[in-house]
């Protein structure tokens, strides 16, 4: 069966009966996050090259962050950015890096997590924070992570879930 939102009738996928060619519906996730009222942050991917992905993290009142992610390499697990696209963001207590968001329902992916790190040795698929892109020992990468994570979780601290909608520039 196909499913499609019922809000905006955007195609959600193919589910089983897959013999079954008749339309069964659900809320994409936008529409999930418009009838919650959920925060929306947008992830803009600004640059790219073979060993990274530079972004900027901005809400309505305009960009706040800077980001750092691996570089697409088709999704592969570690290796690879996650796919463009919105995602629900859940607060989660992480063994390795405290209180954090984990972006969920990534294809094909888990444990995706936003946290901070300075180069693309600190994320294994996941987005890295921090206050502004410079070198890091003759390598690139973003700098002071800390303030930069401390400061996104300080404008999430009323929240314990936001959509996150990462667009390709
Ligand atoms: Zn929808």
């Amino acid at each position: 069966m196909q499913r499609k939102c019922c809000e905006c009738h955007k195609v959600l996928g193919d589910i089983a009966p897959f013999s079954d060619g008749r339309v069964t519906h659900g809320l994409c996730v936008d529409c999930l996050a418009k009838a919650m009222k959920l925060r929306i942050i947008y992830l803009k991917r600004i640059f790219g090259d073979r060993k990274r992905t530079f972004g900027v993290l901005m809400d309505k009142n305009g960009p706040f962050a800077v980001t750092l992610e691996d570089p697409w390499l088709d999704n592969q697990k570690n290796i690879s950015c996650i796919p463009a696209g919105s995602y629900l963001c859940v607060r989660k207590q992480s063994p390795k890096f405290g209180d954090t968001f984990e972006v969920r329902k990534v294809r094909g992916r888990s444990h995706i997590l936003i946290h901070k790190g300075n180069t693309e040795k600190d994320t294994h698929g996941c987005i890295l924070v921090g206050k502004e892109f410079n070198f890091l020992h003759g390598e690139p990468g973003i700098l002071e992570s800390g303030d930069g994570f401390n400061e996104f979780m300080s404008k999430m601290r009323c929240v314990d879930r936001f959509l996150l909608k990462i667009e390709e520039v």
